[in-house]
């Protein structure tokens, strides 16, 4: 038995690891970027099995051809068929939904892993004989690979616009999402928003079908307090995630968990101890009636709506970083409505103030060479009830090594000035 592995990131090395352990040790890697593998366009079809990691783009490279997997699909093959797997997909608030999965069913007793593109690959969780329930994160990317997986429930949370340097036009993007529905189990449930493009495509599948709305007043029944989907509902006055979105990511992660729990009645208790993923609108702080948000996450201007329509007066966004040739001008409109004052901060400051400047009408505007000098100056002077949002629609590098690296430096810096 003889194995390529093709593209050799987290995914491709924790698939190597599962061949190995079948006792596969005839291996061949490829991968441009490292120079003691094959380059991609030298290989040929002379393998028992082609292990393609999601980031290859297979239109690219025609000379790959043969049995092709995944390290998704070799690890379904190892998986103990006692467990179950719940996989979530969707443009945003895949990572979210996932970590919130797997925090509700533990909270509920039952051995879970969050795992797939969350960063931790399913090859590695599988390992795990106790897990009894993988919530798997899928990138559309990863979907294309699936060939026998089975979910007993899984979702689409949203389609917007997204990759389309790979797939050429939205259709081919949905397309590549929509595959998920051929993955779920005919007893499974599928959730979705209330996206007619989603709609049409689930109801081609005899599988349960349920609907999250936008605005959480159809299904699931939000009063400003209580969610409720009929046969169970939960307070989430201690929900500490913050925005309409995580409101959603919460219904969906709910309503997989429920596929696998079978809840009833008040399940409150499960939200007292959810946490956030790291740097995606989390509460770094609330010191002296300040409220300061990590979003730092927020890598484009996409990312930046979505938090500006959590947030109300009076609020701050600090916004900056280094441009990647971004138009920032859509975000005009909600920073006029939920926004008192805007901090531009580094090497992308005065770009993004020629273009949004001349579209605010009664927002401040302060600029700063840099987010630490940004912090220090709004932490001696914002006053209490004001919720400061960073959320910087762009990259980086300018300052830090990531937006992991800005997001911890931003609450170090909270700390370290509100003292
Ligand atoms: P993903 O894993 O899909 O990139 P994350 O959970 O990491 O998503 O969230 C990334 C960003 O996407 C968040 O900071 C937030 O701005 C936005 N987001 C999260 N959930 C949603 C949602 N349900 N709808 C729209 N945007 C969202």
């Amino acid at each position: 038995m003889k194995a390529a592995i093709i593209g050799y990131g987290k995914s491709g090395a924790a698939a190597e690891n599962l061949l190995k352990l079948k006792g596969i040790n005839n291996i061949d890697i490829f991968d441009d970027k490292a120079e003691q593998y094959k380059n991609i366009s030298e290989y040929k079809n002379n393998y028992d099995m082609v292990v393609v990691s999601p980031g290859i783009d297979l239109k690219k490279y025609p000379n790959i051809s043969g049995n092709i997997t995944s390290e998704i699909e070799l690890a379904y093959e190892v998986m103990d068929k006692n467990a179950k797997i719940i996989a979530i997909t969707g443009t945003n608030g895949k990572s979210t939904t996932t970590h919130l999965t797997a925090q509700i069913l533990n909270s509920a007793g039952i051995k879970a892993a969050a795992c797939g593109n969350i960063g931790y690959p399913f090859a590695k969780a599988v390992l795990d004989k106790d897990i009894k329930v993988f919530v798997i994160e899928l990138s559309s990317f990863q979907i294309e690979l699936l060939k026998n997986f089975n979910a007993v429930s899984g979702c689409i949370i949203n389609v917007t616009q997204d990759h389309l340097d790979r797939y050429g036009t939205m259709e081919k993007y949905y397309e590549a999402k929509l595959m998920l529905l051929n993955f779920i189990d005919k007893n499974g449930v599928f959730i979705t928003n209330t996206d007619e493009k989603i709609r049409h495509a689930a109801e081609k599948h005899n599988i349960e079908i349920k609907y999250i709305d936008d605005d959480l007043k159809v299904f699931p029944k939000y009063d400003g307090k209580i969610l409720d989907f009929g046969k169970f509902k939960a307070d989430t006055s201690k929900y500490k995630l913050f925005g309409k979105h995580n409101l959603i990511n919460l219904s969906f992660a709910l309503l997989l968990a429920d596929k696998v729990c079978d809840f009833k009645g008040d399940v409150s208790n499960l939200l007292e101890d959810l946490t956030s993923m790291p740097h995606r609108t989390e509460l770094a702080a609330e010191v002296n009636g300040v409220k300061w948000i990590n979003d730092s996450k927020a890598t484009n201007v996409d990312s930046v709506y979505t938090a500006l329509k959590s947030v109300e007066k009076p609020s701050i966004l600090l916004i900056g970083g280094r441009d990647k040739k971004s138009d920032y001008s859509p975000l005009a409109e909600l920073i006029n409505k939920n926004i008192s004052k805007i901090c531009y901060f580094g090497e992308a400051a005065d770009l993004i103030k020629k273009q949004l400047s001349p579209l605010l009408k009664g927002v401040e505007e302060e600029s700063y060479d840099s987010l630490k000098n940004c912090v220090k100056i709004l932490a001696g002077k914002t006053q209490p009830g004001t919720t400061v949002l960073l959320s910087p629609a762009c990259t980086s590098f300018d300052e830090f090594k990531s937006y992991e690296d800005r997001g911890v430096k931003f609450k170090e810096y909270v700390l370290e000035y509100t003292k």
